[in-house]
């Protein structure tokens, strides 16, 4: 295990969601890998809701559209008062946006969760597992003023091709992702790297000789199917080749499994995936078996 990585596991990774559903989060958060990360001190997470920043009797968020439409769109001076609450200000320094962004006493990073943003990604993922703290909006109805986009916000962010009615299941999607790639929350330190979209080889900083996860990190790739007890399911047997104790023979098994995979159901990676000679002769075979 590296040092750095050995440094960087004692810190703790702060997320703020604006929010005008805080109960949203309730179970969302209070189970499983996020739960324990947060009582490990890893994570924090505060929530803000967006009506604590209003200041009439109804507690408005929203208001109709200018220039009419559908819909009713959330109001600029609750959000900027609610950031203002995290010292965020328009003229706020923020987090660098490219990746290796340093980790220590970096300003947050200001993300308006929305369709119209730039698709997550695990390597996006990655990159705000470096960061200090993440701010995250989650928009309602017709979205956001946009003002609060040009003046506060670092990225817009989707998590795919598709309208949510909010953007707060965004938001817990964006803190389940980063969140396990924290150095220290996961039990194996490594394990991010040989799941699906993991990392190559050359950027893993452990042996990867030992248990036979595949050949070598994901690369880009899905990750390989995995099997376990009983050997037999109804008419299906797991495969002979997991359970005859070789491991050179299980890491190609697996390898081979992740191209095969990933040609069926996302060729698009394959084009940037890191491929050794040997993928790439086993996804010539595996091409020559499907025609
Ligand atoms: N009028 C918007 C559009 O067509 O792009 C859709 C607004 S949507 C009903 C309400 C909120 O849900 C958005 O402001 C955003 O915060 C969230 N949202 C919807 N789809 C999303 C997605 N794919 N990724 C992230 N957030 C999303």
């Amino acid at each position: 295990m590296g040092g750095k990585r050995a440094l960087l596991s004692s810190r703790c990774m702060r997320f703020d969601i604006v929010t005008i559903f805080p109960g949203y989060f309730e179970s969302v958060f209070t189970q499983g890998i996020v739960r324990r990360a947060q009582a490990e001190r890893l994570v924090e997470i505060r929530l803000h809701d967006l009506r604590d920043f209003t200041h009439d009797r109804h507690r408005t968020v929203d208001d109709r559209p200018f220039g009419g439409g559908e819909g009713m769109v959330l109001k600029p001076e609750p959000l900027a008062e609610a950031l203002a609450s995290l010292g965020i200000y328009p003229m706020t320094p923020r987090a660098p946006t490219t990746s290796g962004a340093q980790a220590q006493s970096a300003p947050p990073r200001v993300i308006l969760l929305s369709a119209q943003g730039r698709v997550f990604t695990q390597a996006l993922a990655r990159e705000l597992a470096g960061l200090e703290q993440v701010v995250l909006i989650c928009g309602r109805y017709e979205g956001v003023d946009e003002r609060i986009n040009e003046l506060y916000c670092d990225m817009e962010l989707s998590i795919g091709d598709y309208v949510l009615s909010g953007g707060e299941p965004a938001a817990a999607v964006v803190v389940d992702a980063t969140m396990r790639l924290i150095p220290g929350v996961l039990g194996n330190e490594a394990s991010g790297e040989f799941e699906s979209f993991g990392v190559a080889d050359a950027e893993i900083d452990v042996d990867v000789e030992g248990v036979p996860r595949s050949q070598h990190g994901a690369g880009g790739l899905l990750d390989y199917p995995h099997y376990t007890r009983p050997a037999e399911f109804g008419e299906l047997r797991a495969p002979e080749v997991l359970m005859n104790g070789d491991h050179a023979q299980i890491r190609r098994w697996r390898r081979e499994q992740q191209l095969k995979k990933t040609l069926k159901n996302r060729p698009d990676l394959l084009e940037r995936a890191a491929l050794s000679t040997e993928d790439r002769k086993m996804l010539k075979a595996l091409l020559e078996a499907n025609n």
